[in-house]
C-alpha cells in the first residue's frame, strides 16, 4: 500500500492527489483543491459547507430583536423628551404617559430575548454547534438587546418616578 505517492484525483484520473478533502475525504488534485480556513475541500463539499454556514434562524431572530428594540428607542426618545420638556399646551399628559409606559414595556419585551438568546446563540457559534454565518447578526442583535434594557432599567425607574409624581399632583 504506497497510497501516499499513488492516490489520483477524484476527477482527473491522470492527475497526482494533493489532499484530501477535509469533509469527504476525497482525493483532490492541485485543480480541484479548494481552501477555506486552511483546510482543503472538494467544490461540492465548499458548496455544501457555504450554504451550512449561513445565519440560523435564531441568529436572524436576535437581529430583529435588537433592530426593534432600537427602533422602540428612536420614538421612546422623543416621546419623552416632549413629555418633559414640551410644555402643557395642547398636550394630554396623561396619554403621554400611557404612551412612555407602553414604549418601555415594548422595549423591556423586545431587549430581553435579544439579548439572552444573543447570548445563547453566540456561544453555540463559538462552539461550533450553530453556523458561523450568523455571528455578525448575533453580535449587532445582541449589543443593542443589551443597550436597550439597560435603557429600559433606567426607563422603568423613571416610570415608577413619573407614576409617583403625577399622583402626588393629583393629591394636591
Ligand atoms: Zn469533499
Ligand atoms: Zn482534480
Amino acid at each position: 500500500m504506497r497510497q501516499g505517492l499513488e492516490a489520483r484525483c477524484a476527477s482527473h484520473a491522470q492527475a497526482t492527489a494533493v489532499a484530501t478533502c477535509a469533509r469527504c475525504g476525497g482525493f483532490l488534485c492541485g485543480e480541484c483543491l479548494e481552501v477555506e480556513d486552511a483546510a482543503p475541500y472538494c467544490e461540492p463539499c465548499l458548496a455544501w459547507r457555504r450554504r451550512n454556514e449561513r445565519a440560523s434562524g435564531l441568529a436572524w431572530a436576535v437581529m430583529v430583536l435588537g433592530c426593534l428594540a432600537a427602533l422602540t428607542v428612536l420614538l421612546l426618545v422623543p416621546v419623552a423628551g416632549y413629555f418633559f420638556f414640551g410644555g402643557n399646551a395642547g398636550w394630554n399628559r396623561e396619554a403621554g404617559f400611557q404612551l412612555i409606559v407602553l414604549l418601555t414595556l415594548l422595549l423591556g419585551a423586545v431587549s430581553a430575548p435579544a439579548l439572552v438568546l444573543g447570548l445563547w446563540e453566540g456561544w453555540r457559534i463559538r462552539q461550533r454547534k450553530s453556523p458561523r454565518g450568523g455571528q455578525r447578526f448575533v453580535r449587532l442583535g445582541t449589543k443593542l438587546g443589551g443597550a436597550g434594557l439597560a435603557l429600559f432599567v433606567c426607563e422603568a425607574l423613571y416610570a415608577v418616578y413619573v407614576a409617583w409624581a403625577v399622583m402626588s399632583v393629583s393629591l394636591d
